[in-house]
């Protein structure tokens, strides 16, 4: 028996736990102080009414022996898919039904899709970055080459002659970043990857962020993504479904490589390793799209880019470098004073009892920067933001 060698190479994640311990070594210190959390990645507000109610109704029916539902399309309830359609046709962007798989949040997708390719290929992989992407090739034993983010490219990098690789991620609006690539720079990647038979893996799980009517929300809004690209999204951070977990990918037809669809392949994947999401989460996840769930949604939505406004205005204020924010639930500054990320970090818990999130746990590149999410109470977020400009002022 041999093990999977590659884990050993997974490098020991230390971000959250370190900011734990120090949380509540400071909490234990400084009983009387009210710490404010600005590093949540998660969600705070809960399930809007729609989706209870069609979750509530869906509950109903698995209780009567007439609308019960047993297994389901592995591909997901043609209900929803049709739903995710409809939404990208809004967005003028064309789909068929069997290019949807409904999956149980991004996460497992972009972890999993992984499977139908082959570990000798090359994979590009921006830095800073989502850590998912990076740790799930090393447990494959793939070669990892980063493209580096940065201020001098607003940590939106692009190609050039000398990028080579097979499978590039993209992640627009960015985790950590915030940042979002325009329609002229996603073509930039379009064209590369068309041009050398790439693939794009396109995480959109913060597409509904994005304010900026000019700004893409699908990669498939560039012409020629749906022959090189797969895209993954989530009702996680759209919706308030981190804990409820469904999302889609999307892998067109006209995506082929080697005279193979790569739809083709998902599908058989899909249908051996994978049982579907829950009708009840389906049923949810469809209420996102009417008309009155929809508007619920956005409302939520609203208030997490309030937040991210207030920071934002802050730091314009003290005169800090940073992306995102606009179009985007996460803020991501440089450190004021040169300070590395983790002194910044103790800095903003012992001075102002904030917390965020040091920048250098996404990768290389991030040292020196720091991430702040929008996620939280508005109360606590103009708190936060007044105790930091009394200290940077
Ligand atoms: N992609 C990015 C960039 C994320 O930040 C996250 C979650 O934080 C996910 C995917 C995972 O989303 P899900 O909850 O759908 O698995």
């Amino acid at each position: 028996m041999k093990i999977n060698h590659n884990y050993l190479n997974l490098k020991e994640s230390y971000l959250f736990s370190l900011i734990a311990k120090k949380v509540n070594d400071y909490k234990q210190q400084n009983p009387e102080k009210n710490v404010i959390r600005l590093g949540i990645g998660d969600v705070t507000l809960p399930l809007v009414p729609a989706v209870l109610g069609a979750m509530h109704n869906a509950v109903s029916e698995m209780g009567s022996p007439h609308t019960f539902k047993g297994y389901g399309e592995e591909q997901g309830y043609s209900f929803l898919r049709q739903a995710v359609c409809d939404y990208y046709a809004r967005k003028g962007v064309m789909l068929d039904k069997s290019e949807v798989f409904i999956s149980d949040g991004a996460k497992s997708d972009l972890g999993n899709i992984l499977d139908i390719f082959d570990a000798d290929n090359t994979v590009i992989i921006p830095d800073p970055v989502y850590p998912v992407y990076v740790d799930t090739n090393i447990m494959a034993g793939r070669k990892i080459i980063f493209i580096n983010g940065s201020v001098e490219n607003n940590f939106l990098p692009l190609p050039d002659e000398k990028t080579k690789g097979d499978i590039v991620y993209i992640c627009s609006p960015n985790n950590p970043t915030g940042a979002v690539y325009t329609k002229e720079q996603l073509k930039i990647w379009v064209d590369w990857a068309l041009e050398r038979q790439a693939v794009i893996l396109f995480d959109s799980a913060y597409e509904a962020y994005i304010r900026d009517e000019n700004l893409p929300t699908s990669v498939y809004q560039i012409p020629g993504a749906e022959k090189c690209a797969i895209e993954f999204c989530s009702f996680s951070k759209t919706a308030g479904f981190t804990g409820t977990r469904c999302g889609y990918t999307v892998i067109p037809q006209a995506l082929v490589r080697t005279n193979v669809p790569l739809n083709k392949l998902w599908l058989r994947r899909q249908t051996t390793k994978f049982n579907g999401v829950p009708y009840i989460v389906q049923r949810g996840a469809e209420a996102v799209f009417t008309e009155i769930g929809f508007l619920q949604v956005k409302e939520q939505i609203r208030y997490y880019l309030e937040n991210a406004c207030i920071m934002a205005d802050t730091l314009n204020e003290l005169g800090i470098w940073f992306t995102g924010g606009k179009n985007s639930p996460y803020i991501w500054l440089k450190c004021p004073n040169n300070m590395s990320s983790w002194e910044f970090f103790d800095f903003l818990l012992n001075r102002c009892s904030v917390v965020g999130t040091p920048g250098a746990g996404f990768g290389d590149n991030g040292e020196g920067f720091f991430r702040l999410t929008a996620f939280g109470n508005k109360g606590n977020v103009v708190e936060a933001m007044e105790r930091i400009r009394k200290v940077l002022i």
